[in-house]
């Protein structure tokens, strides 16, 4: 028996604690991959401290339980039945999971299926324990189990730091796919400071979009994210004035394309709805922030003007793997990422020190 390091919580508001655990065997069709850097996401002292009250019907994996949503590594050995992946590739591992079976599955469309959950975090489904109880093992461990269709493949200029902050890259990849977002747009990034705000616009840059509109809390961060391209970049700071009527203002009177709704958890709804505004007729509005309260939205409105209002929750691992294309090919740049490296001793400092973070520059990973 092979025993492996796994940062463990045992119960919801205590630490995590290093566990020695057996390494797992790869199911047939699964692959087994040695984790070099697990990203961690701002939300996940929210998952692991106040989850199960938040949100009573969307199951955690069973205690002790191994967090770890966005995990970037290298394929340790792969099960019986895998044919393409080979031991030594470097890989992001998507942390989607669902049942492979049902009608969306059998369609691609993995994020639809009822069986919805990201591994090493939290399911959306109140179906999503048996997922986790054949996926136990998170990014903040040495190893861990993964279906192969999950895997996106690394080129060389990805280190595994940058690959760690691939889900939140590649959500705002896939709410900008959603969106249209093309050459000849112009879009309104609402948050445009935060990991998926910053992600958006650069990758806005990246496929063509004509300019973006960003809003911001933050006194210092906007400028930032304006200085990634001032002269397709335009922010306001959130307060100053109407976000709604001054992306109307900097786009003729016409609106923007599009709108990302990137805003936090803690936004309130009538921010959202100020920024909707701002829409064009015929745009759209793609919703893949944590805005937690009820938004009541002009239906009226939204008929009139024809606006789509969209949800996105994830992306596929074929947009992961464009993504890595974009990287391999210097259309999209990570070097905006700032790592913050913690090793598996320090997960539990690592998780609740992201409260200090430079917005969506920061990346915070665990190197286990
Ligand atoms: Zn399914």
């Amino acid at each position: 028996m092979t025993l492996m390091r796994a940062a463990r919580l045992h119960a919801i508001g205590e630490p995590m604690t290093i566990d020695a655990i057996e390494v797992p065997k790869p199911r047939p069709t699964d692959v087994l991959v040695r984790v070099k850097a697990c990203g961690i996401v701002p939300n996940m002292a929210n998952v692991i401290n106040n989850w199960p009250t938040w949100f009573p019907h969307q199951p955690l994996p069973q205690f002790p339980a191994i967090f770890g949503l966005d995990v970037a590594g290298v394929v340790e050995e792969v099960g019986e039945a895998v044919i393409a992946t080979k031991p030594g590739t470097r890989v992001y591992v998507s942390p989607l999971r669902s049942c492979g079976s049902c009608y969306s599955c059998r369609g691609g469309q993995h994020s639809l299926c009822r069986y919805f959950t990201h591994n090493g975090y939290f399911s959306t489904s109140p179906d999503g324990q048996k997922i986790f109880d054949l996926y136990p093992y998170g990014g903040f461990a040495e190893y861990m189990t993964a279906p192969q269709h999950s895997l996106v493949t690394l080129p060389d200029n990805i280190s595994f730091e940058q690959a760690g902050r691939f889900g939140y890259i590649g959500t705002a990849y896939g709410a900008l796919r959603m969106a249209d977002a093309g050459p000849g747009k112009v879009s309104l990034i609402d948050g445009i400071t935060g990991t998926l705000g910053v992600a958006s616009t650069m990758l806005s840059l990246a496929m063509g979009v004509s300019k973006v509109l960003g809003t911001g809390r933050n006194e210092v961060l906007p400028e930032c994210v304006k200085s990634l391209a001032p002269n397709r970049i335009e922010v306001l700071k959130l307060g100053d004035k109407s976000s709604g009527e001054w992306a109307k203002t900097l786009t003729d009177g016409e609106g923007v394309d599009f709108v990302i709704s990137a805003l936090g958890a803690k936004a309130a709804p009538e921010t959202m709805l100020d920024s909707m505004q701002g829409v064009r007729r015929g745009g759209k509005i793609v919703n893949v922030g944590g805005v937690a309260d009820v938004v009541p939205v002009d239906m009226k409105w939204l008929m009139d003007e024809q606006v789509q209002l969209i949800g996105s929750n994830w992306f596929s691992t074929a947009q992961g793997q464009e993504l890595a294309h974009m990287v391999e090919t210097g259309a999209l740049d990570l070097s905006y990422l700032e790592h913050e490296r913690f090793s598996l001793d320090d997960v539990n400092r690592a998780i609740s020190g992201l409260q200090d973070r430079r917005g969506g520059f920061s990346n915070y990973v665990v190197i286990p």
